[in-house]
């Protein structure tokens, strides 16, 4: 199977004096599931339209392989893209879109008519090759672009805001359908998405991408536990931040005075103290000594089935406190008096 690599070096694009994209650097290795993940006007389908060819970056250098394909023309990369609202031809039927790519290539009839029905066997779609794009669901349309796309056999194939058109619970279906049809292909993908949720249940590895700047790139947990900034911090989930003042060895701040955490180094000064919801306890009275324990006022509860999210006030700081619900528990009610539980080894330090 096609397994490329794809390397961004450097990459900047202005539209005029806008800069969009500033010094994109990103090694994609081959067969990664790849997704570019902020929030809208971040910059994500510029790079993914300049990946593809249609957008051209004023410096920099973009490599597939190890060749610079900068220079070359978008239908001769060898890179397909399936775009959000699809593209397919509404008076074709889904085997004439499907063909579509490999007609313009003037390949035999005999090998279209075979990599037709392998691309719509791949979706699921075999049985509806004479039907016309309109006689479709959103999920079939969605699977004939994708089907389209993968009949030319692409190097690297792109995915723009792929799940977009689809309603909440078709799209969950889908996401994991792609994921089992990327492992099974392998192929080199890269995804765009502004859905934090959808980046991390697919994605190998994800660029979070903020004012046309890459600001971290990882695996999943590796971005959610180790967020290197506020930004990350924040999109990625909800987090806790509280401001501190770190020197030798621990940091202090309004909720008290703890050790430094893991990994921090020997960093001092004004820092932001990050935490999940989740890593936060609630009790009417200090728990477990393994805590850092502060009296706090509860503000506000919201009930969501699988857990309870409190927002409490201790001292000048808000938190949010996510619990587990369990069958019967009455929780706590806004105004309640209680104190709640940082684990130490739950907390990161950000720069301030
Ligand atoms: P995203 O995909 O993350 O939503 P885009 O890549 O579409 O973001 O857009 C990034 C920025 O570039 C936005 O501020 C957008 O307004 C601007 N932009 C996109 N295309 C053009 C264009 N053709 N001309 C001028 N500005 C553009």
């Amino acid at each position: 199977m096609n397994q490329a690599s794809l390397e961004c070096r450097h990459i900047s694009l202005s539209y005029g004096a806008t800069p969009v994209l500033r010094d994109i650097d990103l090694k994609i290795e081959p067969g990664e599931f790849f997704a570019l993940l902020g929030p809208s006007g971040s910059g994500k389908s510029t790079l993914l339209r300049l990946i593809a060819g249609f957008n051209q970056h004023q410096s920099g250098e973009l490599l597939v392989d190890g060749q610079d394909i900068s220079a070359v023309p978008p239908h001769l990369r060898n890179i397909g893209m399936v775009f959000q609202n699809y593209a397919l031809w509404p008076h074709m039927t889904v085997g004439e879109n499907v063909a579509f790519g490999l007609e313009e290539r003037r390949l035999p009839r005999a090998t279209v008519r075979e990599k037709v029905g392998r691309a719509l066997d791949l979706v699921g779609l075999a049985e509806y090759a004479g039907r016309r794009p309109g006689q479709l669901s959103g999920g079939q349309q969605q699977r004939v672009a994708l089907a389209r796309t993968l009949a030319i056999e692409p190097r690297v194939l792109l995915l723009d805001e792929p799940l977009s058109n689809l309603d909440a619970k078709l799209r969950h279906h889908m996401r994991r359908e792609l994921v089992a049809m990327q492992k099974q292909l392998s192929i080199t993908t890269i995804f765009v998405t502004h859905d934090q949720e959808e980046a991390m249940t697919t994605a190998d590895r994800i660029a979070v991408m903020h004012q046309g700047v890459i600001q971290q790139v990882g695996a999943p947990t590796a971005l959610y536990d180790d967020p290197v900034n506020r930004f990350v911090a924040e999109f990625v989930g909800t987090i806790n931040l509280v401001p501190g003042e770190a020197s030798a060895g621990t940091v202090a701040s309004s909720l008290g005075t703890v050790g430094l955490p893991a990994g921090s180094g020997s960093r001092t000064g004004r820092v932001e103290i990050a935490f999940r919801p989740h890593s936060v306890a609630l009790s009417a009275a200090p728990g477990n000594a393994s805590r850092h324990w502060v009296a706090a006022t509860v503000s506000e509860r919201e009930f969501l089935g699988e857990f309870v999210r409190y927002r409490v006030r201790a001292g000048d700081v808000e938190l949010i406190a996510d619990q587990p619900h369990a069958l019967g528990d009455p929780g706590f009610a806004p105004g309640a008096r209680v104190h709640v539980g940082v684990d130490p080894g739950q907390l990161r330090l950000i720069p301030a």
